[in-house]
């Protein structure tokens, strides 16, 4: 196992007792440290270079060299640095969904393939029932795969909301055009469009999504994204936010041992708030984030 960031950090401030100061020497072995310990936690280059930079300002500054536990003082730093890149203690940074719209609000799902989309579309619907009281519609648009739209059914119902089926010789234009006027007419709050993911970025995928954006105008447009990935949710991120004017982000899987540097990595290069992370396969594992509680995962 490699060892957690914390543990490095400790490590080194140890080999720093009895020097008077942080050196400038000293220091760049504790930043090398830091870094290699992100990089273990699956933080995108980019992101590694760009907190170093900050955590190397304030490791210099008083708290830390003048701190009784430099160790700790050291620690909180990198804490403080890595809540405050995922959206720190800003609210309207992590803020739920906004779906303050004339109704039927519109969500739209966009993300790879086994990203988690559909099962999320279960949780959001589940999550607006119960929690905001909302009257909520299901959609699959993924024509390509008659499962998903199977399992996109079988949510919505374990969700306890509606679900409108799609006809075989639909577009997935006209099935999401239907749907926005079943949800009109039958008074439904919010409507959750979940769409066909490909196995990696394609241009195909890319247009249609597009083209449902733009007939849609959602007011939440969702990255979903596997955290296990790693550094490839960063190249998918980047290339779903250059197509899409996306709104957030979700992260899934986090039950699983992803450390957490994607979330960092993806926020970051995105500048996208994350709404919520999925912490399992049944409807109920959806939790909004919170950076903190992130950044104490990657510092292990
Ligand atoms: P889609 O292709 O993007 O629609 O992905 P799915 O919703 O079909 O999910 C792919 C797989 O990931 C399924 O086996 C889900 O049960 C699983 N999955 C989705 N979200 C989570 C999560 O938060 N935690 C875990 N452990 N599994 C998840």
């Amino acid at each position: 196992m490699f060892d957690t960031l914390t543990q490095r950090m400790t490590r080194i401030v140890k080999t720093l007792r009895g020097e008077a100061r942080l050196t400038e020497a000293n220091t760049q072995q504790m930043l090398r440290e830091v870094r290699l310990a992100l990089l273990e936690a699956d933080v995108a280059l980019p992101v590694v270079r760009a907190l170093t930079a900050r955590i190397k300002e304030k490791a210099l500054g008083a708290e830390v060299l003048d701190s009784l536990t430099p160790g700790q003082a050291l620690v909180g730093v990198v804490q403080r640095e890595l809540t405050a890149i995922m959206g720190g203690d800003d609210a309207s940074q992590t803020a739920e969904l906004q779906l303050a719209v004339k109704a039927p609000a519109i969500i739209l799902m966009a993300g790879l393939q086994g990203a988690g989309k559909t099962t999320t579309a279960g949780k959001l619907a589940k999550f607006l029932r119960e929690q905001q009281k909302k009257k909520v519609l299901t959609v699959s648009c993924d024509i390509y795969r008659p499962a998903a739209m199977a399992q996109l059914k079988t949510v919505t119902e374990q969700a306890q909301t509606d679900y409108f089926p799609a006809q075989a010789e639909q577009s997935v234009l006209e099935i999401a055009q239907a749907a926005l006027n079943w949800a009109q007419r039958h008074y439904h709050d919010v409507l959750i469009v979940d769409t066909a993911g490909r196995l990696g970025i394609d241009t195909a995928m890319m247009q249609e999504i597009a083209a449902l954006h733009a007939a849609l105008n959602p007011a939440e447009t969702l990255f979903v994204v596997d955290a296990m990935l790693g550094q490839d949710a960063v190249n998918t991120a980047q290339a779903f936010n250059t197509t899409l004017p996306l709104t957030g982000i979700i992260l899934t899987k986090l039950d699983g041992d992803a450390r957490g540097g994607a979330a960092l990595s993806v926020r970051h290069v995105t500048g996208l708030p994350i709404k919520f992370v999925g912490v399992g396969e049944k409807l109920d594992g959806l939790e909004t984030f919170h950076p903190d509680r992130m950044a104490r995962r990657i510092l292990g």
